[in-house]
């Protein structure tokens, strides 16, 4: 067994040799290795032979160009060959040099080598015979003839995809909480913030109400009075936005079908956002030949979508410009636009525009906490939609949603 394992050994490294020969002329680097190799096997025999062929780890012989000359079946299989053979047979065409992902690696690995000596460790994502990618780890020591001279590298390797899957997954895992415990800290200092802000606001106008009213006229205390409404009104709004999110983040929103007057459901959002901003907008609602439309929603859900849309068209947009609310039934969807003449969106704002508490550029000098696209992204993707937007700075913005229908 020894010696037929040892033949075909001598025969896979003389067809190695030949075919070096004719490609870059190292069947003279090839040679003593054989040598040392034949005598070492016939010194060792069965022995190290059962080593070699069992061990848990894939062994190799290769030149510096990368060639194998020698592999035990793990390696074959870590490669997924069906044999030691096969893939001995492939790497007539630098199979070694070539199975790195990344192209430097190989050049990286023979430059420690040359560097060190020897390298541990070397862990890097190759390809497998079927294109599959998977993560090695690689220990290596350089070759030499019995004249000293340097021939190629031997080493062994580990799959160690699985590793490698899980510190993936876990660094996933730790970037999210990162990220969770940032947003949270920044969404409780601005949370808090501005309800200080408001807390101020009602402070001051009830000491100036408390101590000075006999001074004050009726309409300096209405003044202070609106003060206080519009305050509360802040932080009810405010509280309401991060309750409606935090419900929808833990599941707790059911949808059921609701027939909706698309009109009439528009106008009564009007209605509101004209009390909240005392504008002179003009408000216009085009529906086509379908004013009603059957959608699975939780309807104080799909409100705050709109109610949010129309305030953001209203506040972004100079006063007495048009805000128009288009719907239609397209298919299995019911498209809703809502358009603006406002400032516009600036591109860069246009990435992060859903994410909360974020505020374009160009619309600091308007209230806002940046939440308002963020509750409504996150209602839209509950409800299986989609939104999108188009803008154009200093013409108008269209936010454009798809909500999957029931019926017209
Ligand atoms: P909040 O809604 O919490 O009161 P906000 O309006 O700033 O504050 P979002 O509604 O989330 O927050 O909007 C995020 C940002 O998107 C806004 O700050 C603004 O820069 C931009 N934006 C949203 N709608 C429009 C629009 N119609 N025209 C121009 N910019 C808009
Ligand atoms: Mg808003």
């Amino acid at each position: 067994m020894a010696l037929s394992l040892s033949k075909e050994f001598i025969r896979n490294l003389y067809n190695q040799r030949s075919q070096e020969k004719q490609v870059n002329g190292y069947p003279l680097a090839v040679s003593p290795l054989v040598v040392s190799i034949w005598k070492r096997l016939q010194q060792n025999n069965e022995k190290y032979r059962r080593i070699f062929e069992n061990a848990a780890v894939g062994i190799y012989q290769a030149t510096l160009q990368g060639q194998f000359l020698t592999v035990n079946p793990t390696l074959a299989e870590i490669f997924g060959y069906e044999s030691a053979q096969e893939i001995i047979a492939n790497s007539s065409i630098n199979l070694k040099a070539k199975v790195y992902v990344d192209t430097n690696r190989h050049q990286e690995l023979v430059r420690l080598l040359q560097e060190q000596s020897a390298v541990w460790r070397f862990e890097s994502q190759v390809y497998r015979k079927d294109g599959s990618k998977i993560w090695i780890s690689e220990n290596g020591r350089l070759l030499y003839n019995t004249k000293g001279e340097l021939v190629g590298y031997e080493g062994t390797v580990e799959d160690i995809t699985y590793r490698k899957q899980a510190e993936v997954a876990l660094n996933e895992a730790l970037e999210k909480a990162k990220e969770l415990s940032e947003l949270n800290s920044q969404f409780a200092s601005m949370v808090s913030h501005e309800l200080k802000n408001s807390l101020t606001i009602i402070l001051v106008s009830t000491d100036l109400l408390r101590l000075h009213s006999q001074k004050m006229t009726a309409e300096e205390k209405l003044n202070r009075l609106e003060k206080i409404r519009s305050a509360v009104k802040n932080m009810t709004g405010l509280l309401e936005g991060v309750l409606t999110i935090s419900k929808a983040e833990a599941g707790n929103i059911n949808l059921e079908n609701v027939r909706v007057d698309v009109k009439g459901f528009f106008q009564e959002i009007w209605q509101d956002v004209q009390a909240m901003t005392k504008t002179n907008h003009q408000f216009k609602v085009i529906c086509d030949h379908s004013a009603c439309v059957t959608l699975a929603t939780d309807i104080r859900l799909l409100r705050q979508i709109f109610f949010n849309l129309i305030l953001n068209a209203v506040k972004y947009s100079p006063n007495a410009t048009q805000v128009e609310c288009e719907f239609s039934c397209q298919g299995a969807e019911a498209k809703f636009r809502i358009k603006d003449e406002g400032i516009g969106i600036l591109p860069e704002d246009k990435e992060n525009l859903f994410k909360i508490f974020h505020r374009g550029k160009n619309a600091r000098r308007f209230e806002g906490n940046g939440l308002g696209l963020a509750l409504v992204k996150k209602a839209v993707d509950l409800h299986g939609g989609n939104i999108s937007v188009e803008s154009k700075v200093g013409v108008g913005t269209i936010f454009t949603i798809t909500l999957p229908k029931l019926s017209g």
